[in-house]
Order: C-alpha cells, then sequence, then structure tokens
C-alpha cells in the first residue's frame, strides 16, 4: 500500500471549535506519553489498554476515536524517544509541541467534489473545514482509484493522505541507467541498439548546502554565548536549506520519471546503503551524501507510485572497471576513465554503463541487452538542468527534454 500526503490550504482560517479540538488532542497525546514512559510500552493498543478508562473521565467531550488516534500520535512520539535515547542523542522528555490533530478515515467525511471536511468534535457537534482545491489537487480528489487514508489538522493547513495498492511495474522496453553524483546524475539511456549518454544537472544543490553549512558555522560563533538561541537559528537554517534542496531534487526526479515513463523504461541505481560516513568525521562529506540519498528516495517512491520498474544494484567498483575488458583499475582518479585496451569514456558515465551491465548480469532489468561498443560517445542528452527551473512550475512537473 503507497501512501501520498496532499497539503491543503483553508479557504478561511480554523474555525474556533476545531482550534479547541487541537488543544485538546495536544493535552491527551501529552497525557498519553506520560503513560506510555511510565508503563514503558509504545504501542497505540497497548497504550489503549493501559489509560483509556482515564482518558475517557479526563476528557470526556472529546469525540472517542480521536482518543484513540492521539494513542498512535503518542505511541510515533515515544518511539522516537527511544531511538533518541538508543542513539544517546538529547534525551529530554518527549512531549507533544506541535499543536496538531490526526483523524483515521473512519473518523472524519470528505466531500471529493466540493473539497469540504466534516469533522466530528463530539456527540453532535461537527465542524467543516473548507479546502482551498487548486488543479493539483483536483487530480488527487478525482481519481477514485485513491481511497482516503488518515486526516491531519494544523492550524494553517490539513494534510490527507491518500492510498493506493502499489501498481505493477510495468516490462521495461529500455534503460536508464544512472550514477548518482554530488552535482548530477550521469548516465547511460539504452534502446534497442541504441545507446546514449544522458545527465541531469543539479549543480545549485551543493552551492545551496555549502552556503547553508557555512552560514550554520557563522552562527554559532556569533551566538556562542546563547546556546538556546543558537540552536534555534541554526535549527531555522537547516529548515530552510532543507526546503530549498527537497525543491530542486523533486524537479530532478520529475524529469528523469517523465523520460522513463515515455519510453518505458527501467531505471537502474546504485544502492547507497553501503556508503557508510563516519560520525563527525568527514563532515563536508556527509553534508553531501543526504541530498543524494533524497534523491534516491524521491524517484524511487515516485517510480512505484508509477508503475516504473526500479533496480537497485550494489555499485562496488562502478567507478573504476572497465566494461569492456574488466580490468579494475586502482585510482578512480581524473574525469576521464581510460582503460589499457582503448577504451576511454566520462568516468561517470562509465560508471553507469557498470551498473546496468549488472543489472543485466542478474537477470533485473527485464530481457534487455546492452552493447558497450554500441555507445554513441558524440550524442548527449540533457533531461534536466537548473535553467529548465526557471521555465518550470515550482511543483517542477514540466521536465523538457532536449537532445544535443
Ligand atoms: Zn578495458
Amino acid at each position: 500500500m503507497l501512501l501520498k500526503g496532499v497539503v491543503f490550504r483553508l479557504e478561511s482560517g480554523l474555525p474556533s471549535e476545531a482550534r479547541f479540538l487541537l488543544e485538546d488532542f495536544r493535552l491527551a497525546v501529552s497525557d498519553a506519553i506520560r503513560a506510555g514512559l511510565q508503563a514503558r510500552v509504545t504501542s497505540r493498543n497497548a497504550l489503549c489498554k493501559i489509560s483509556y478508562k482515564d482518558f475517557r473521565e479526563q476528557h470526556p467531550r472529546m469525540y472517542a476515536k480521536h482518543l484513540v488516534s492521539s494513542f498512535e500520535v503518542a505511541g510515533g512520539i515515544l518511539k522516537n524517544h527511544h531511538r533518541r535515547v538508543r542513539k544517546s542523542v538529547g534525551c529530554r522528555t518527549p512531549f507533544a509541541k506541535r499543536l496538531m490533530m490526526k483523524a483515521e478515515n473512519q473518523a472524519y467525511k470528505f466531500d471529493r467534489e466540493s473539497g469540504v471536511i466534516d469533522l466530528p468534535i463530539r456527540a453532535g457537534c461537527h465542524v467543516e473545514l473548507k479546502l482551498v482545491v487548486s488543479q493539483y489537487h483536483r487530480k488527487y480528489l478525482d481519481d477514485m482509484s485513491l481511497s482516503l487514508g488518515s486526516l491531519t489538522v494544523l492550524p494553517d493547513r490539513v494534510i490527507v493522505a491518500f492510498r493506493k495498492d502499489a501498481p505493477k511495474p510495468f516490462v521495461p522496453e529500455s534503460a536508464l541507467s544512472l550514477d548518482t553524483n554530488e552535482r548530477s546524475l550521469d548516465g547511460v539511456f539504452v534502446e534497442g541498439e541504441a545507446a546514449r549518454a544522458i545527465r541531469a544537472e543539479f549543480p545549485d544543490v551543493a552551492i545551496v548546502q555549502q552556503r547553508h553549512y557555512d552560514r550554520r558555522r557563522r552562527l554559532k560563533k556569533k551566538k556562542a554565548h546563547d546556546g538556546r538561541k543558537s540552536r534555534e537559528l541554526s535549527r531555522k537554517e537547516g529548515t530552510r536549506e532543507h526546503h530549498r534542496i527537497n525543491n530542486r531534487l523533486h524537479q530532478v526526479a520529475n524529469s528523469v520519471l517523465k523520460f522513463a515513463e515515455d519510453r518505458r523504461s527501467a531505471i537502474v541505481l546504485e544502492d547507497l546503503k553501503g556508503f557508510k560516513s563516519k560520525r563527525s568525521k568527514e563532515l563536508n562529506r556527509r553534508l553531501s551524501m543526504w541530498p543524494r540519498r533524497k534523491l534516491h528516495q524521491i524517484i524511487e517512491y515516485k517510480a512505484q507510485w508509477k508503475g516504473i520498474p526500479i533496480v537497485k544494484v550494489d555499485p562496488r567498483n562502478s567507478s573504476r572497471t572497465c566494461p569492456i575488458c574488466g580490468r579494475i583499475q586502482d585510482s578512480r582518479m581524473g574525469a576521464e576513465f581510460k582503460c589499457e585496451c582503448g577504451w576511454h569514456l566520462d568516468r561517470h558515465i562509465n560508471a553507469s554503463i557498470n551498473l546496468l551491465q549488472t543489472a543485466i548480469s542478474k537477470g533485473m532489468a527485464g530481457g534487455l541487452r546492452f552493447d558497450p561498443g554500441a555507445f554513441q560517445h558524440d550524442v548527449m542528452m540533457i533531461l534536466y538542468e537548473p535553467a529548465m527551473a526557471a521555465r518550470s512550475e515550482p511543483n517542477g512537473t514540466s521536465g523538457v527534454v532536449s537532445v544535443t
């Protein structure tokens, strides 16, 4: 089952009844966290068992189903807390900080035609939330193969979860193999006999990352006397950085997926799990790893949603191996890969050819075949470059493919 959270703005502010409900919900979550810490349980059912009766008395006005979902939210916070304790990073007693509430799909009604949510507050009292519905939202509202999941209400917006069964991936007619680098995805596109180099560039991700890294460091120095302020500012800085980078990564992912969908391509990616970054050491390197992982996450998730087959392969030696004769080189220096047998190619593209060959040799790319000899050195397709962002909408659904 796949889930997609879609954010809606409210047409007018949150009605006061609903605001009280959020405050009640937050209290209930905090109580449940306390009970869970005491009894050392984290699951929704366990929390429900130990404290439902007390809760019913303490929060007599709240709709029973909301009460149960407060256990679920509390359970999530508790699990997070225990994970942090295990990793021994910051162990302050957890509490419900955000003003929010969550309602399970049976606990609210959503008229998908008009975009009005009917949210029960207590017996005989409902509140209506009128949502702003754009074309983007219509796509999800009108698609009846999507069912409704939980509803999250925040002071200024609501998030509706749409659910669908993962579609069966199509049988690939071509393959798009991509090597993931700091500033670009470099790869090879194979269709029939032809093989061409392909690239999606995102140089600005590294620039944004470096800029925010520098700013955080300056902030820390400037606010060294005030730890609380320093942490707060640095967190804000981090959130902004994530937003800016995510936005760019989504655009890159969208253009890759559009290309793969149009040509019925399987997407081959390296498995980044093996890349363990050392803690505190080489901070710069660690900083540059998360956008790549995030990009893979986005591509994989969206591909699943659209039924595009994804193949993950072990990238070991992929940047040092010659795809023609199989020799493995000692170093991976230089922008170009050169082999004694005469084969030479851009190192990143060469790596993607190795990824593709691994995928094919393990039978993970259907019945596709690939002959490195058929590779056309002089043709480079640009899937995405930052200049395209200026022409596309912020959600980046219009990735243009140009052939140079
Ligand atoms: Zn060779």
